[in-house]
């Protein structure tokens, strides 16, 4: 495994992504934080141990040209790349009798191609290096599916097949790749719904909570440590029991 490699972590800026990257940051992994907006990412740095190694990249994950380019400067700032997490992700909700193909097509380009792009850009590197942690978030919702969420529903889907053809692809060179599919976390992505919706979601909870970032980030760390070196393909499930 690569001593000094760095994990690169996509939609660093807030929510699920913010919250991996500093616990990886706290933990002692250099990290490249990617998101949208330089400034915004800067901000969520700022938050981070002053000993933390921690760079920031603008792309727009669902923008081919930019993932390169942001691949291509954290290949040129780290030594190696560890590990790559694949998180960044949007929702566009509606039935799917009334989705528009914008609405389809904008949470598959940034969920499901950019998770695609950032693999496609890295993986060589990792293959190269014969060591690299692949980790994508998909959701239970891609295993249950959801009225309203059919896009979504379809992006995270295709992110569990995704994961498990290039774990056959890259195990060879030593390259795992996994995913986690989180149940309920409470950020901005979910602080909208109704509190009805929330209330039945946890009563469907055996562990009678609503999920928090904090319930991911030791999952994520133990993925891309030397502990989880025999797993490959697999998507943990992380929902306090909800799909079982
Ligand atoms: P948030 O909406 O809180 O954050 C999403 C992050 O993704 C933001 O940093 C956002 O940046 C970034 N992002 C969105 N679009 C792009 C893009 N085109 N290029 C680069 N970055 C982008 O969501 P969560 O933190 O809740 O979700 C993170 C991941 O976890 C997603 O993949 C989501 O599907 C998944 N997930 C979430 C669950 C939950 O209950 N919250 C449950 C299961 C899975 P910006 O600030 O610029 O918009």
């Amino acid at each position: 495994m690569a001593a000094d490699g760095v994990v690169i972590v996509t939609g660093a800026n807030r929510g699920i992504g913010r919250g991996l990257a500093a616990d990886l940051a706290r933990t002692g992994w250099p990290v490249a934080l990617v998101g949208r907006s330089l400034d915004k990412l800067q901000e969520a740095a700022r938050d981070l141990p002053s000993a933390a190694v921690a760079r920031c990249y603008a792309a727009d994950v669902s923008q081919w040209e930019d993932v390169q380019a942001v691949v291509a400067a954290i290949q040129a700032d780290f030594p190696a790349i560890h590990g790559l997490v694949n998180n960044a992700g949007i929702t566009r909700d509606g039935l799917v009798v009334r989705m528009s193909p914008e609405d389809w097509q904008a949470v598959i380009n940034v969920n499901l191609n950019g998770t695609f792009y950032f693999t496609r850009s890295v993986a060589p590197i990792m293959m190269r290096q014969r060591a690299g942690r692949i980790v994508n978030i998909s959701s239970v919702i891609g295993l249950i599916g959801n009225a309203g969420q059919a896009n979504y529903a379809a992006s995270k889907a295709a992110i569990v097949a995704m994961t498990k053809s290039v774990a056959r692809e890259l195990g060879g060179r030593g390259v795992t790749c996994n995913a986690i599919a989180p149940g309920f976390i409470e950020t901005d992505m979910t602080a909208g719904l109704p509190e009805k919706v929330r209330a039945d979601m946890l009563q469907r909870i055996p562990l009678k909570r609503l999920g928090r970032v904090e319930d991911l980030a030791g999952v994520v760390r133990f993925l891309l440590s030397p502990d989880a070196a025999w797993i490959t393909g697999q998507t943990l499930v992380v929902d306090g029991g909800m799909v079982m």
